[in-house]
């Protein structure tokens, strides 16, 4: 009997059709559990791009003009086909980026929710009346959809950046060519297809998989390209920024972060600790929005530790589809050595594993580190693993401050019964989201999510993108 498996060899999805890379060229985008095959993916080069663009371009002016009844009805098939193929779904998750079950049912559970509430905003693209000093003119402003957008994604939460953004675009009446992650191809095509099924006209929405380091400043610096969507750390979106700059091309850049969480004396810790070690373990650290940052009063500071490091040693690392495992492989090696480099760097320079350090499999333990110091890299960078570092302050104020040192400035969670405190924290905190008695990570289809500094530029959710993704066209009428 033949055991092996055979292995699917991904098209780009243009104007409507599946179609190879005009190079026929493909590459392997791996099962990050053991580095195994997962599948192939067409490897686009410009002219794919181009052609996305084109098809793109040419179906605005017809898709602009679809009714909010139809793009409703289409957005909300998307979710019903989403159920249907729910497995299909998790099982991407679970094998293409290393999900464990918990994590992808949360990534699917939200990414339903993120559809249907972008299929709200089709009747909700409004302008509005505006007094005229003029006599007798009638002043008003129309929204309206900018064209194309282009959409690039990041490999950790393919479903949820999917299903906000693919949708709150079509939502306003924008055509989209999308460029996932190369190390997520899969579970954006398995999405435009669903798209197609739902109803999208042909060229609406369009996906070309390739190496976005080799040819994604043929999207971002597209003269076709109205809008860019990035999300992806700092360094690209800084690029992408420059890129976009030079045709005046509006972005909205949601990047990497070092998110704090500030801990005072009078909480419960039974409480807190499971819900610190979620803030940063859930998917192994691989979220924007994770807390690598703890700093808690000192009154309390051991048994925090104490704690945090006996919850750690309980997390799951087994089979990913056992709904107790947490803890997911790293996705790539070259990710894998930035985690190792992190952690050997805080060691050498005189940093306490309190937990964690090592590795089974391309798994890093849930790692807490103290007396972690300024000079070590892990102190200010991102590090997208799970790797936490714990601090001691001896005030609110210092806690405050602390946090607050950070070029980064995109999630971050105050603990106390304090309400006077946590209102200031939250008043005060450089950050784009604050949680109080709260994790770092939360998120939901219409808030606006997003953050400061070094985390980017701009804000999505249903409002969000739909602001940032239409444009006002002021318009008088003389009477
Ligand atoms: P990455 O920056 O390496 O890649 C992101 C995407 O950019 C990929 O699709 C990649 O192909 C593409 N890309 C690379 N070079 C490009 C270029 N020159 N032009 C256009 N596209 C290009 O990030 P990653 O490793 O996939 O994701 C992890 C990072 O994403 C972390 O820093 C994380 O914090 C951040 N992130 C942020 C959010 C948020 O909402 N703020 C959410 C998820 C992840």
């Amino acid at each position: 009997m033949n055991n092996k498996k055979e292995i699917r060899t991904l098209q780009n999805f243009i104007g409507g059709k599946w179609i190879n890379a005009e190079t026929n060229a493909t590459f392997d985008d791996l099962n990050p559990l053991d580095d195994s095959l997962y599948i192939r993916a067409a490897k686009s080069s410009a002219n794919d791009i181009h052609k996305a663009v084109a098809a793109a371009k040419a179906t605005f002016p017809i898709y602009r003009n679809t009714l909010p009844k139809d793009r409703e009805r289409w957005l909300l098939r998307i979710a019903e086909i989403m159920e249907a193929r729910k497995a299909d779904l998790v099982d991407c998750l679970i094998d293409e980026i290393g999900s464990p079950v918990q994590k992808a049912l949360f990534e699917y559970d939200k990414g339903l929710t993120m559809v249907r509430a972008a299929a709200g905003l089709c009747r909700y693209m409004r302008g509005e009346t505006i007094p005229s000093d003029a006599p007798g003119k009638f002043s008003m402003t129309i929204r309206e959809p900018l064209g194309v957008v282009a959409i690039i994604t990041p490999f950790n939460v393919p479903l949820i950046k999917n299903t906000r953004l693919v949708s709150n675009a079509l939502a306003v009446g924008n055509t989209i060519v999308q460029l996932p992650s190369e190390m997520a191809p899969h579970l954006t095509v398995l999405f435009a297809e669903i798209v197609n099924e739902a109803g999208f006209m042909p060229g609406a929405y369009n996906v070309v998989t390739g190496n976005g380091h080799e040819i994604g400043d043929y999207l971002t610096g597209h003269k076709d390209v109205s809008f860019v969507s990035f999300t992806g750390s700092s360094v690209v979106g800084q690029h992408i920024n420059e890129v976009c700059a030079k045709n005046k091309t509006p972005n909205t850049l949601e990047l990497g972060g070092k998110n704090p969480t500030v801990i005072l004396a009078d909480v419960d810790l039974a409480q807190v600790v499971p819900l610190a070690a979620r803030s940063i373990f859930m998917y192994a650290g691989q979220a924007c929005i994770g807390s690598s940052r703890f700093y808690v009063e000192r009154p309390i500071y051991n048994e925090f530790v104490k704690r945090f490091s006996m919850v750690a040693s309980k997390l799951g690392m087994g089979d990913l589809r056992d709904p107790n495992t947490v803890i997911a492989p790293i996705i790539s090696e070259r990710q894998r050595a930035r985690v190792k480099d992190h952690i050997s760097d805080a060691v050498a320079k005189g940093a306490t594993v309190a937990f964690g350090g090592g590795w089974v499999g391309n798994r890093c333990q849930p790692t807490l580190l103290t007396d972690v110091k300024e000079d070590m890299t892990v102190c200010k960078t991102e590090t997208f693993g799970p790797i936490t570092s714990i601090y001691p302050i001896d005030s609110y104020e210092e806690g405050l401050a602390k946090a607050n040192d950070t070029e980064y400035g995109l999630s971050s969670a105050i603990f106390t019964k304090d309400i006077d405190r946590a209102f200031h924290f939250a008043r005060n905190i450089g950050a784009g989201m604050c949680h109080i008695n709260g994790m770092t990570i939360h998120d939901e289809a219409h808030v606006p999510f997003g953050g400061n500094g070094e985390s980017g530029v701009g804000r999505e959710g249903t409002d969000a993108d739909m602001e940032a993704m239409t444009e006002l066209k002021w318009v008088t009428v003389q009477l």
